[in-house]
């Protein structure tokens, strides 16, 4: 048997909802699930507005052209993120600065952000790493010090909070990702939230090909077809309905690794994400690194666990060593050391909402004997 990394959690109001789009034939991306879910997620995450797209790609790709900064300028974003980041600044040529991690929560490292800044920064973009918030005080202080647009990525954190305030609340635009992995799914799918009535509108416009309002067909922008369907938003506004479930079981999940896990921690064996005191993480994926008493990377580990039946993945490879970054003109070779060790040496373990506690008590067993069998 195998402890699958992560299975979404669905349901009968899935099924039903998404009967509604087959027999009521709403399965574009007109039907009423999306405004919906449009309104419904924002308010969960205390904004005005909700725009979703197709992916969360797409979402951090709207996001930033949503912004219109001048071709050229710069956003500062961790290394330690997936592709996409980098991906969507590219899209509206603008040029991705990276910065390490922090090596004790792997979020985003704020003193390295100041020194990155140049006269052409125009934008930050803070990830929330495995479910726990960046240090978002100081990222909004240097950003209005600097004037500095702001993108939170908040894909893997949907219900973490900082200081009491949800993750999804911080950006000019917000953006996150309902893949199928992550706290609540409509299978592929995203959406970027916003306070802004301008923003949500240009959002809107850039996720439907810019059409002209009152002259269709007509086009003064290019934008992109990243328009969510009605069946998606069904599957989505169900989820919605059980989100609290969902984000109440992935801190369950994330208390009961991080006990069990304890004494291998005090071993010196691995080192757990150090969870600030003023953030309640939601474990989106449930990570840890390989301390140097253990003479292995995390590749051999996960190969030794796939072998036993635990599907565990490794952690980012960081943007600034991508290959496919390199051939780009701004490309300048540097060294993050915190994100290139976490790289090597970081993995996480079974996460998604069906894992049973057994599963989990399993899980750490065998991570025990084949820790045990690298010493
Ligand atoms: C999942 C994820 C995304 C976007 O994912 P899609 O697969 O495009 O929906 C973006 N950023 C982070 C940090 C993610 O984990």
């Amino acid at each position: 048997m195998v402890i699958p990394v992560n299975e979404p959690l669905l349901g009968s109001d899935e099924l039903a909802l998404v009967q509604e789009c087959v027999t009521s034939g709403w399965v574009s991306s007109a039907g009423r699930f999306l405004e919906e879910f449009e309104q419904g997620f924002a308010a969960y995450c205390g904004r005005r507005f909700g725009v979703a797209m197709n992916t969360g790609t797409s979402a951090l790709i709207a996001a930033l052209r949503a912004l219109d900064l001048p071709p050229g300028s710069e956003v500062l974003l961790p290394t330690f993120t997936i592709i996409s980041c980098a991906l969507a600044c590219l899209e509206s040529q603008l040029v991705p600065v990276f910065a390490d991690a922090d090596a004790e929560t792997w979020c985003l490292d704020v003193s390295q952000v100041e020194r990155k800044l140049t006269a052409r920064t125009r934008a930050i973009m803070p990830v929330h790493i495995y479910g726990h918030p960046a240090e978002m005080d100081r990222i909004l202080e240097i950003a209005s010090r600097h004037e500095l647009a702001v993108v939170e990525d908040f894909a893997e954190a949907i219900g973490s909070t900082y200081h009491g305030r949800r993750c999804g609340s911080f950006g000019d635009v917000s953006c996150t990702s309902f893949y199928a992995n992550k706290t609540i799914t409509t299978g592929e799918g995203g959406m970027c939230v916003t306070d802004s009535e301008e923003l949500a509108s240009r959002l809107r416009s850039l996720r439907n090909l810019c059409f002209l309002p009152g002259q269709r067909f007509v086009h003064r922008e290019l934008g992109f077809n990243f328009r969510m369907t009605n069946i998606q938003a069904a599957i989505g506004l169900a989820q919605l309905g059980r989100i609290n479930q969902h984000v109440a079981r992935k801190i369950e999940i994330g208390r009961s690794y991080s006990r069990r896990l304890q004494f291998l921690e005090q071993r010196g064996l691995i080192r757990l994400c150090a969870v600030r005191p003023w953030v309640q993480s939601t474990y989106w994926m449930f990570g840890l690194v390989l301390e140097e008493k253990l003479d292995v990377e995390a590749s051999t580990v996960l190969d030794a666990l796939a072998e036993r039946g635990i599907e565990a993945r490794p952690f980012f490879f960081p943007l600034h060593l991508q290959p496919a970054l390199r051939a780009l003109p701004w490309y300048r070779e540097e060294r993050l050391p915190v994100a290139q060790r976490l790289a090597q040496r970081g993995l996480y373990l079974p996460s998604g909402l069906t894992l049973a506690e057994k599963d989990i008590e399993q899980v750490v067993a065998i991570l025990e004997e084949t820790l045990g069998s690298f010493r």
